[in-house]
């Protein structure tokens, strides 16, 4: 008997119309409920618009151009998933989203690269929860960034955020991308500064395609 990954509750296998969506992501009518599955902006999912937000704006004109695959938003219910995951580490919660992934990403010549955290988060808690969900992805991992010192993007204002980028370095100096596609996993998007700064450095070393990949949107 299958049951929920996330409320542990056993689900119906018999098919009926009810339950067929229920089938194709293995979560319980009532979870699936409760998660609301992202529109807004076609670039980041910010809610609220329908064409590119003042954000993706700016960082267009910066250069940087990333669309951005989130599955759902990070309301209330997803907030106590991402906190049941970071702090109980239970990363095989994770696997309520991975055949909706599945469908999201054919295999293809791609690379994901998850976004680190800083190495004294990594040591405290055991693991990168973007490294786990990057696994969950049909692509080769390059885990090649580090994160340098622990800044809350949030505690920045909007200009510092659009402008930072000292906030993460590759791990081998001279490190390439040529010509390869990328694609920046991580939990949650929200500012979107994290993903930019790391896009950017991308670009510079070569890489032709960055997308990215978040399971929530905040
Ligand atoms: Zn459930
Ligand atoms: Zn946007």
């Amino acid at each position: 008997m299958k049951i929920c990954p996330i409320c542990n509750q056993h689900l119906n296998t018999q098919l009926h119309f009810g339950n067929l969506f229920q089938l194709t992501t293995h979560l319980c009518l009532n979870c699936l409920s409760q998660l609301e599955g992202v529109s807004g902006c076609p670039y980041c999912g910010k809610k609220d618009t329908t064409t590119l937000c003042e954000d993706c704006l700016s960082w267009k004109k910066l250069g940087i151009e990333i669309k951005n695959t989130a599955l759902y938003y990070y309301n209330g219910f997803a907030k106590d998933l991402i906190e049941k995951i970071k702090f109980s580490g239970n990363l095989r919660l994770l696997n309520a989203f991975k055949d909706e992934i599945k469908g999201q990403f054919k295999k293809g010549d791609r690379y994901s690269i998850p976004i680190p955290i800083h190495e004294r988060k990594w040591k405290e808690r055991g693991f990168n929860q973007a490294l786990a969900i990057a696994r969950l992805l049909p692509y080769p991992i390059l885990d090649c960034f580090k994160k340098n010192e622990d800044i809350t993007q949030s505690k920045r204002k909007r200009e510092e955020r659009l402008l930072a980028r000292d906030d993460f370095s590759l791990k081998e100096e001279g490190f390439r991308l040529d010509g390869k596609k990328i694609i920046l996993v991580d939990d949650i998007y929200t500012t979107g500064s994290t993903i930019h700064q790391i896009a950017r450095i991308c670009q510079e070393i070569g890489a032709s395609e960055i997308t990215s990949f978040t399971v929530f949107r905040s």
